[in-house]
């Protein structure tokens, strides 16, 4: 893996002493990583990110771990809002509509070997790498539906979600009864707000409530499920059991 420092961001601030914890994976959306390179090293454009890997696997440091780059925006997980103080921000060189719309085998490598890295240098849960449309479902798809997520599980990388048996839907049926949420909707908006998304605004605004449902569903329905317009219940439900056994 090729590793280069000589490229560095001026858009970046102090994280004020707070703890490096999530992990958020981009994409550039722009033509290659010479244009990416230029503009996440660009005063103007007031953005940045840790890291940005190029289709050939290179990762490129832009700006130091211990500082706070400009990656997120407007965010939120876990309750937490400021979502740069807390995460390390790395963008791949990846277009949907350009030359560069594969998720290359030696960039995904590369990927791998960093997020592999970052997780112990820093103690990252499995919980806790992220794609940008987790914590902006709102106003960001990236890293998009194309992203091979899967990967990452088996590569034990991210939490690999098992099935569950009977008596564990049971369980958790139960305890949704006894919290007294009876329809599908509030069970859902429930089971994401635990593991971590926005649902401040959900229940009122179905616009809100389907672009959260959108996100969720590119990141973890399998491809076939994604085109059947599957609910996402079920897969939601194994989630949250999954999230409460790991949870730290
Ligand atoms: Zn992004």
């Amino acid at each position: 893996m090729k590793y280069i420092t000589k490229y560095k961001s001026p858009n970046y601030n102090s994280r004020n002493s707070s703890k490096i914890q999530l992990i958020i994976i981009h994409y550039t959306a722009l033509k290659n990583t010479l244009d990416a390179v230029s503009y996440l090293c660009n005063k103007e454009k007031k953005v940045s990110s840790h890291y940005l890997i190029s289709q050939n696997g290179t990762v490129y440091n832009l700006v130091k771990d211990k500082f706070r780059a400009w990656h997120a925006g407007q965010g939120f997980w876990q309750e937490i809002t400021d979502i740069n103080s807390i995460s390390i921000g790395i963008e791949l060189d990846y277009n949907p509509n350009g030359k560069n719309n594969k998720f290359s085998f030696k960039m995904i490598y590369s990927l791998k070997k960093l997020i592999l890295k970052l997780q112990k240098n820093y103690e990252i849960n499995k919980n806790s790498i992220l794609a940008h449309s987790d914590i902006a479902p709102f106003r960001k798809i990236d890293p998009g539906k194309n992203f091979p997520w899967q990967e990452l599980s088996t590569s034990k990388l991210i939490l690999n979600l098992k099935k569950l048996k009977k008596v564990e839907i049971k369980i958790m049926e139960k305890w949704f009864y006894v919290h007294n949420l009876k329809s599908k909707k509030q069970k859902i908006i429930l089971a994401l707000s635990l593991i971590g998304y926005d649902t401040r605004e959900v229940y009122k605004n179905s616009k809100l409530y389907n672009k959260l449902i959108t996100a969720y569903r590119i990141r973890y329905l399998n491809y076939e499920d994604k085109i059947k317009n599957k609910s996402i219940y079920n897969d939601l439900i194994k989630h949250l059991f999954n999230y409460m056994l790991t949870k730290k």
